[in-house]
């Protein structure tokens, strides 16, 4: 009786292992939790479901995700919901930023961007295009949004890639530098 129940507890452990075993890597399709500061995500490979928290400012969410991840290049996609955001404007003509500031409840109706790296840091580039409650469009360079409601981005890394950028002084901006 005593040999039984050892051996059925064995048999019960041994699934058990199993059974997690299956779960964390022969079944992708659980994927990896990941949290941080104003951000949760979850890790398909290199690919990355990642949810912005409300009430949290998504440029430095999504640069301490890249962080956290060591990410070094890939691609950004996502909408939302903001109640405040500073857009950034370049002028060739005269190489200056212009910056403001919009307030007010706005759909992200979609966020584009990408990772790489500038002197060996990680450099996250953010465009956003954002819906008010009259159903008109803004858009430019992002700076800064505030999350009030949602923050539904995907992230697709490519862990093996360098890729490189340099001030370009001629033009003003910081560009792909694949000399690097
Ligand atoms: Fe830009």
């Amino acid at each position: 009786m005593k040999h039984t129940l050892f051996l059925f507890l064995n048999m019960a452990l041994l699934a058990g292992v199993i059974f997690i075993g299956w779960k964390q890597f022969a079944h992708p399709s659980y994927g990896e939790v990941l949290q941080g500061s104003g951000w949760t995500a979850k890790k398909f490979g290199d690919k990355y479901f990642l949810s912005i928290a409300n009430r949290s400012e998504l440029v430095a969410a999504v640069n301490d995700f890249v962080r956290a991840q060591k990410l070094t290049s890939g691609n950004i996609t996502g909408i939302g919901a903001v109640n405040a955001v500073t857009l950034r404007f370049f002028d060739p003509q005269t190489k200056q930023y212009v910056d403001k500031s919009f307030n007010g409840q706005m759909e992200i109706t979609n966020l584009s961007g990408n990772i790489s790296t500038m002197d060996g840091k990680e450099y996250v580039h953010l465009h956003i295009t954002l819906g008010d409650k009259n159903y008109q469009a803004l858009a430019g360079h992002l700076l800064s949004a505030d999350i009030n409601g949602a923050g539904e981005l995907f992230i697709e890394a490519l862990p093996a890639a360098r890729v490189e950028r340099s001030y370009n002084p001629e033009i003003g901006l910081n560009f792909y530098d694949f000399a690097k």
